[in-house]
């Protein structure tokens, strides 16, 4: 038990406001993204700095209180919160600073992915990372991150340059390729298993004008159209990145009224390399079809990245599966064709995010990300606002899932997984688990940050 002169000693030493359960604000505060968690932690701190994330640290260890670490809050398991213990909330830390020579951002924890592109499309730069802007950028980054950028430049760990870290101990460290290089390496894409990331640095590309946006086809040509963006993609330029998606069509501008609600199967495109050679590159997905819809044109890229923002309100019940795929199989294509036309509606889908290009860069095991070989990662999603309907959407999710599993590499996008089991977290990391395990075990031997996808130490 927590006694009440603990309490009001870890409060007074905060500069954030500390949340209690049954006070002000904490109906509010305990929400995560995902409306189907319900979780009542004991405490929630707001912190302001470093010295507010350390004393968290220090409470939540000295307390034996379950520690939660929350960024964005839109990890779908829910792992930025829980019951009766302490969730330490960044969401407060937004500090932004580029610098344009250097060609680097360094971002607080709190930020969200709007927040950075904001800041840095104001120089004409951009570092990849996912494809909403409200995620925050610590899950993301720390997980992998990947999004219209990542067959330009990489995932979005790949482009960590430097992070500032809060330990189990309550020690600060930084990590980068020079110090506590164990670290850094496990820091990208073994998710918030190592402490608190109260700071991150990223490399910077000269992204500005996109030429992206949207291409629509009807369902009966599903099948030739996935098998269109299978060969596509084999011989694309990394300057190419395209998601291939079974959803539905929004019921609001700019897409035509006689589309609204209907599902369809798409691709979602953005070119970074010059504009004027963007047409010829994309004319194989333009002509085909033809297309129901050809949204795409030049435009800035943080319109790209907001253009999905209004399909993912915080909130709604929301059930995924995920896994890596090498190719698209014939098998794989017939299982999209069968399942993905039973898409809920329009907050759901399936999404097949391209994971090739400077992907491919680093070797398999230069990251924690393990899965440098696999060209494809898939995710079903489907969300509601009405929890009475979840129970049809998850078997659909499930159904949707199962087919296409036996194909799958082995392990799944790890930010896109449920609350899985440590099976499918160690399929996820393949041969890289083993020594993520033993850099769990230096910095976080007692294994504080286990609400995430967890590394158990060596
Ligand atoms: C609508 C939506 C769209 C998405 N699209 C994409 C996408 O296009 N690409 C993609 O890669 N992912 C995508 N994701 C998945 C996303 O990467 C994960 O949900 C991720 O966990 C979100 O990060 P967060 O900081 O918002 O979440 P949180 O719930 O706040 O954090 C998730 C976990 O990350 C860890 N964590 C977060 N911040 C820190 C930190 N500073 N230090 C240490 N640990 C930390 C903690 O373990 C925490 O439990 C999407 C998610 C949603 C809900």
């Amino acid at each position: 038990m927590v006694v009440d002169t603990s309490i009001e000693q870890f409060a007074g030493s905060l500069r954030g406001q500390l949340i209690q359960r049954g006070g002000p604000d904490y109906e509010e505060a305990r929400r995560v993204f995902n409306g189907m968690i319900d979780r009542r932690p004991r405490f929630i701190a707001r912190c302001t700095d470093v010295a507010d994330v350390i004393a968290c640290v220090n409470f939540a260890r000295q307390e034996g209180l379950v520690l939660s670490v929350r960024g964005g809050g839109h990890n779908v398991a829910g792992f930025g919160t829980n019951d009766d213990g302490l969730v330490l909330d960044l969401s407060l830390m937004k500090g932004i600073r580029v610098d344009p020579g250097k060609r680097a951002v360094r971002a607080q924890g709190g930020c969200t992915w709007g927040d950075v592109d904001h800041a840095t499309h104001a120089f004409g730069l951009a570092t990849p990372s996912g494809v909403v802007s409200t995620t925050g950028v610590g899950g993301i980054s720390l997980g992998g991150g990947i999004g219209h950028l990542t067959r330009p430049f990489g995932f979005t760990c790949d482009n960590l340059i430097s992070a500032d870290v809060v330990t189990a101990d309550g020690e600060f460290m930084v990590a980068n390729e020079k110090e506590n290089a164990h670290l850094f390496w496990a820091l990208r894409g073994g998710g918030g298993n190592f402490g608190v990331v109260t700071s991150f640095e990223f490399r910077l590309h000269p992204v500005s004008t996109v030429y992206a946006g949207p291409i629509f086809w009807s369902l009966d040509r599903a099948a030739e159209a996935m098998r269109l963006y299978a060969a596509f993609m084999a011989q694309a330029p990394d300057e190419l990145n395209v998601l291939f998606a079974f959803t539905a069509v929004p019921p609001w501008e700019p897409f035509p009224e006689h589309l609204h609600n209907q599902n369809i199967c798409g691709a979602v495109v953005c070119y970074v390399g010059p504009l004027e050679k963007a047409e010829e590159v994309l004319r194989p997905l333009k002509e085909f079809g033809p297309p129901i819809l050809d949204g795409t044109g030049p435009m800035p890229y943080p319109l790209l990245q907001t253009a999905f923002d209004a399909v993912a309100p915080a909130g709604l019940h929301q059930y995924w599966k995920a896994d890596h795929v090498t190719d698209l199989s014939d098998d794989i294509i017939s299982a999209h064709v069968k399942f993905g036309p039973d898409n809920p509606n329009i907050f759901s889908g399936s999404f097949t995010y391209s994971i090739s290009g400077a992907a491919h860069k680093a070797g398999k095991n230069e990251t924690a990300w393990s899965y440098r070989d696999v060209n494809f990662s898939h995710i079903i999603a489907a969300a509601d606002a009405d929890p009475a309907a979840m129970p049809n959407h998850t078997q659909w999710v499930r159904d949707y899932w199962e087919a296409l599993h036996p194909y799958s590499a082995g392990g799944a996008y790890v930010n896109f997984m449920g609350d899985e089991g440590e099976d499918r977290v160690a399929a996820s990391y393949r041969d890289n688990y083993a020594r993520l395990a033993q850099v769990k075990r230096k910095y976080d031997p007692g294994n504080l940050f286990r609400m995430n996808q967890n590394i158990k130490p060596a």
